[in-house]
């Protein structure tokens, strides 16, 4: 007699779960995946803009380089299972063409984020699969510490194995709201508090903010107490309620988790000491005695409707400004405070930062050391990458495992 197929319920049908169900399938595990929305990925659907920045290329040690210590250590079996090569792989063998740019990101050519759900809708769909949309999951099914399902509206999906993949909280209408955290405490897991990280920041400035403006590869500071806790050199864009862009993006962890009265600025001449730039400005006021100061700043590409609010004191002719002005505005140059941090918006981050702790689970298998039969991965682990397709990669790498592991012997 054949032996029954294990079955697996696999619950959120983002870029870990759709990896985790295809995967336990293909190892010929009867599969059923249940999303609580219309439709799977629809984080992926929204990532990169809506082209996808599927992974970021190069060695696997480069990429989990790009972690927290922590995080890399746990993500390291994992990204070295299912590589950035492999998901590539995937998608290019179905018709995908990619891209990598110079800075390593890797999208589709001539296709966009859908045309990577609809490929890998279709390994779901050759695996048999089952996939079930509009199927909010409520809850897990737990006894003496073993999970035996989920429960869903009108009734529980038994399970051999759950995988739970519901992701993390942020753009909460793209469906995920944090559900998976609140079950899995329950099963006697650690939540590491959730914040946002990839996002933009919203500040209190001391001049309305130029919206849609944005300066170009300088360096963003955040600091407590005058003391720097957070810089990324990177583009910086203003926003209505304060900044965004890569930069900021990148910084807003860091601001996030240290929380309270928190200073931002921009060195707008990142390359420059603050000795070269006054002996700069001593030449500029020889050199063009009747320009004034402020006109300096054409030679190192400030956007014109940032002049008048960076250069308070700098109107004058060159001839006349003192030395304590030119100190001054060498100062502002070096470190243009920007504003006081209001809010880091969780639900706007590209991720968050926080999650099930990390030493709860077997990086390995993906397999929960509270509750038996119970695998989890992806962006409801305390994981968050930066910008460049590292945080797709994560997802897809753990949940890959996660279905190995749960439709193995
Ligand atoms: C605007 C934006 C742009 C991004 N761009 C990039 C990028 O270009 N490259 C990159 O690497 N990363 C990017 N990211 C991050 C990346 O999308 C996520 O890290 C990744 O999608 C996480 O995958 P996941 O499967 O863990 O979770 P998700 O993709 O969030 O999937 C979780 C799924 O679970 C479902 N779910 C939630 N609760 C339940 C429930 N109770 N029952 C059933 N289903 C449930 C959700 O509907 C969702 O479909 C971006 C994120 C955002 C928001």
């Amino acid at each position: 007699m054949a032996s029954k197929k294990r079955r697996i319920v696999v619950v959120g049908g983002g870029a870990a779960g759709i990896l985790a169900a295809w995967r336990a399938a293909s190892l010929r595990a009867e599969v059923v995946l249940l999303e609580k929305t219309v439709r799977l990925g629809t984080k992926i659907l929204i990532s990169g803009g809506g082209k996808c920045n599927i992974t970021h290329d190069g060695p696997i040690e480069d990429l989990l380089a790009a972690f927290r210590k922590n995080e890399a250590r746990f993500l390291r079996p994992a990204c070295y299972r299912f590589t950035n090569s492999r998901i590539i792989e995937m998608l290019t063998s179905r018709g995908l063409r990619v891209y990598t740019r110079p800075d390593g990101r890797i999208f589709p050519v001539d296709a966009t984020a859908k045309d990577v759900v609809a490929i890998l809708r279709g390994y779901l769909d050759d695996a048999n699969v089952e996939v079930r949309l509009k199927t909010p999951a409520q809850g897990l099914i737990l006894e003496d510490g073993e999970v035996k399902g989920v429960s869903v509206p009108g009734g529980v999906e038994f399970g051999d194995r759950v995988i739970v993949s519901v992701g993390g909280s942020s753009y909460p209408n793209s469906g995920t709201t944090g559900d998976g955290w609140a079950w899995v405490k329950r099963a006697g897991h650690t939540i590491v508090p959730v914040r946002a990280a990839l996002a933009p920041i919203d500040l209190k400035m001391p001049f309305d903010s130029p919206a849609g403006v944005a300066v170009r590869d300088r360096i963003l500071k955040a600091r407590k107490g005058g003391k720097e806790i957070a810089r990324r050199r990177g583009d910086v864009l203003f926003t209505h309620r304060g900044i965004s862009g890569p930069a900021t993006l990148e910084i807003s962890r860091e601001v996030a988790e240290v929380g309270g009265d928190i200073t931002i600025e921009i060195d707008l001449l990142p390359d420059c000491s603050p000795e070269e730039l006054n002996s700069q400005l001593v030449d500029y006021c020889r050199e063009h005695p009747k320009r004034a100061l402020l006109r300096f700043c054409e030679r190192i590409e400030i956007p014109e409707s940032l002049l008048s609010i960076i250069g308070m004191g700098a109107g004058g002719a060159a001839a006349r400004v003192d030395k304590k002005t030119r100190n001054q505005f060498a100062s502002t140059l070096k470190g243009w405070v920007i504003g006081k941090v209001s809010r880091v918006p969780l639900d706007k981050g590209e991720v968050v930062s926080g999650g099930v702790a990390l030493d709860e689970v077997d990086p390995h298998t993906m397999l929960s050391k509270r509750a038996a039969h119970l695998y989890l991965c992806g962006e409801m682990l305390d994981i968050a990458g930066p910008v460049g397709g590292y945080n797709l990669q994560a997802a897809f790498s753990t949940g890959y495992v996660a279905g190995e592991s749960a439709a193995s012997p």
